[in-house]
């Protein structure tokens, strides 16, 4: 069922401004109603007429007379919850039309009206800007639009609102533009979820495509080991004009920009798909173009084809660099074979794959490979707004000895300042310096353009998304919260991870550090008595010093748990590393609570015990009723209690030994005609049987229950 279906038709009155007048008494025999009667009616639905009054306003008229002659469809026999919602917002509804019009009927109703044309005037067409959502009043207070006339224009596009309701920007926005106002959407910081997944897309979307603007690709280059990657980029940046002009000292700040006709093309200086790979795995987005390197000696490699996978995976469209065409060696034609193979057919193959001859060590060719790129982003028509406040991810990141925390970042979008407050992934800080490849100090970096920059509190890590926000308070509060979340998360699924693995293979795995060989040895011998037929302790690897960096991995890669005896407190990277493989480090001063510590973890790893604990017995006297599986019979209970929904054995007596035939359940427990939670000793019951057995009279029926117990090493 649709809002719309039983929509009212009052969107055409409500917003047709007509200024003719109505009889009163025309429009009441219309009705079929007195005078009287259709007064109180238009009173009902909200308008003021005076008593006196002989005419309407026919927009009034109109909209009285289809209030009172709509029948509401029938409805089909659909959700109550549906019908009722929708009951609600049409009284909803009426509700604000009275309040607002309650001065347009009669003679103010031109007035007002008039008034209402001319909002123009009140309306802020200049910068509204607005976020995601936004109340039917909030978006009136900004816009200066009457309330009215927003719930109108929402009822001509078949919205049903209230005052109160929330519209979205898009419905919004359709509605200003109706009435000739632009609407920005006003940017949050991004949020939490954002910052973790380094997901930017929905933080590039822009409303506006008039603001976009073209921007420098960005592109990675990706092949087989040896095949020419560093070589390559090298001599694109050492062949780039503004290197020269500048002068300064090259920097690998891993990634950079050249300009080919008066085009930039943005590099990442990064080879080798690891960086690319975990940045997508991170979901984000960062490269346009993809050139694959193939040497013309050496052909296709499994790298090539990774590399090609990934690209292909991600939907980066791939130029191939036939690179080493200087080597008497070289033999494209057998590499263009080799590239149809694996479905990136040469142009001049009949495929479609852009192929480039290439010596990144003599230079030749780059030209035609830098033009290839310009064609190939000319037809992506890349663009982002400069204009608005910068987006961009982290390409690497390191501790300066004099500048701190450095971070290259790659601008996606906006302008990126100096004095910018900036979020970066759990970080946070104020671009204090900026420079970019060719160590040129920079003030702004528009879209496209890598960066070093300086002045985050901590070093964030590659791939971490970076936002600027209005100030340092946004930014502290954002970045801790996005610290706390990561860490809970982190310590949650590292733990999880670990007791999961542990419990599925019933072994703890340890990394045992101590301060001495001898306090290493009394931990060892200790740890060896600690025996059990299903579970068990197993040491990975153990030595004496303080935990390093390789003790994490370990631990990490066999999802085991690093203790650590007297050893000193690691380094923060050792900290780091054990954050982020979501490895448990414990330290411990006596060896007693390492080895209780190991025996309740090992213990927790046992299954529990499941005892069956009796709670009495009773004699089957008689059987009344027996179905499938269920039986109805009179007993006394001997000894103990009969409880409802307790567990049973049955016994039976063969040869003269008691003998347990069956098992079943107490279904229903009843003392006379009453139902009954238990029954004690010497009473008579009747019981509702379950269970595998038929039973027969003078079989004892023996109930228990079970109880689950906790085994521990001892
Ligand atoms: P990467 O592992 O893909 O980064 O490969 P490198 O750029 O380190 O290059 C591997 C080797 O190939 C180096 O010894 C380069 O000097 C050499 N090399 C790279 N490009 C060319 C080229 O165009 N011609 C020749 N003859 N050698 C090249």
């Amino acid at each position: 069922m649709t809002l719309q279906r039983n929509l009212p038709r009052l969107s055409e009155h409500f917003t047709a401004y007509y200024h003719m007048s109505i009889k009163l008494q025309e429009l009441a025999d219309k009705l079929n109603l007195t005078l009287p009667e259709l007064r109180e009616k238009i009173a009902e639905f909200g308008f003021d007429v005076s008593p006196k009054a002989r005419t309407i306003d026919e927009e009034v008229a109109e909209l009285v007379e289809s209030e009172l002659t709509t029948k509401p469809e029938p409805e089909e026999a659909g959700d109550v919850a549906d019908i009722y919602d929708e009951m609600i917002s049409q009284q909803q509804e009426r509700e604000l039309i009275k309040k607002q019009r309650k001065r347009t009927a009669g003679k103010d109703a031109k007035k007002d009206f008039k008034s209402d044309t001319s909002i123009g005037s009140s309306i802020n067409s200049d910068n509204i800007e607005i976020g995601d959502v936004i109340t039917v009043k909030e978006f009136s207070e900004k816009s200066g639009i009457n309330v009215a006339k927003i719930i109108g224009e929402l009822m001509k596009n078949g919205i049903l609102a209230n005052i109160n309701q929330q519209i979205d920007f898009e419905t919004a926005s359709i509605i200003a533009e109706d009435l000739g106002i632009k609407l920005k959407r006003k940017r949050e910081a991004a949020g939490v979820d954002e910052f973790m997944s380094g997901d930017i897309t929905k933080l590039l979307h822009e409303d506006d495509t008039n603001l976009l603007k073209e921007r420098p690709p960005v592109v990675v280059v990706m092949g087989h080991v040896d095949h020419g990657k560093t070589q390559l980029l090298d001599t694109i940046r050492e062949s780039n004009v503004v290197a020269k002009e500048s002068g300064g000292i090259t920097q690998h700040i891993g990634a950079y920009q050249v300009v080919k006709k008066g085009k930039a093309i943005t590099f990442l200086d990064t080879p080798g798909h690891e960086a690319f790979t975990s940045m997508r795995a991170r979901g984000a987005k960062v490269t346009d173009v993809a050139i694959l390197v193939v040497a013309a000696d050496e052909g296709v490699k499994p790298q090539t084809v990774e590399a090609y996978n990934h690209a292909k995976e991600a939907g980066v469209p791939i130029i191939v660099a036939l690179n080493k065409m200087d080597k008497p060696d070289a033999n494209p034609d057998k590499v263009k074979g080799e590239l149809s193979e694996i479905g990136l057919q040469p142009e001049d193959w009949g495929g479609n794959t852009v192929v480039v001859p290439v010596s990144a060590i003599k230079g030749d060719g780059i030209d035609d490979l830098l033009d290839m790129i310009l064609l190939n982003s000319e037809m992506l028509d890349l663009k982002a707004n400069p204009e608005r406040e910068a987006v961009g991810t982290v390409i690497e990141a390191h501790l300066d000895k004099s500048l701190g925390p450095v971070a290259t970042i790659l601008v996606n979008t906006g302008t990126l300042k100096i004095t910018d407050n900036v979020i970066v992934g759990e970080t946070f800080g104020k671009i204090k310096l900026m420079r970019d490849s060719y160590g040129k100090a920079l003030r702004i970096a528009g879209p496209s353009t890598p960066v070093q920059v300086a002045g985050l509190h901590t070093t964030p890590k590659s791939g971490d998304i970076l936002h600027v926000v209005r100030d340092e308070k946004t930014a502290r509060q954002r970045a801790e919260e996005v610290s706390l979340k990561t860490k809970e998360n982190a310590i949650a699924k590292g733990m999880e991870s670990v007791i999961s693995h542990m419990k599925s293979e019933k072994v703890l795995k340890l990394i045992v550090k101590a301060d001495t060989k001898g306090s290493l040895e009394a931990i060892k011998q200790s740890l060896a008595k600690i025996k059990h037929e299903d579970v068990a302790v197993k040491i990975i690897h153990s030595g004496v010093g303080t935990v390093t960096e390789t003790d994490v991995m370990m631990a990490a890669a066999s999802n085991g748990i690093v203790m650590a005896f007297h050893s000193d407190i690691f380094s923060p990277n050792v900290k780091k590393t054990a954050e982020r493989e979501h490895v448990e480090i414990i330290q411990y001063t006596v060896i007693y609570d390492l080895i209780e510590d190991v025996k309740k973890i090992l213990s927790g790893l046992l299954e529990p015990e499941i005892l069956e604990i009796t709670i009495g017995r009773a004699n089957v006297r008689q059987v009344f009723l027996t179905k499938k599986k269920e039986m109805i019979i009179g007993c006394r209970v001997l000894s103990g209690k009969m409880q409802n929904r307790a567990s049973l054995r049955i016994i039976r007596f063969v040869n003269g030994e008691e003998e347990i035939v069956g098992n079943g359940e107490i279904r229903s427990l009843r003392k006379v005609d009453e139902e009954v939670k238990e029954i004690g000793e010497g009473n008579e019951c009747g019981i509702k049987f379950v269970g595998d057995v038929s039973l027969e009279e003078g079989d004892i029926i023996e109930a228990y229950r079970k109880e689950e117990k906790q085994r521990s090493i001892i």
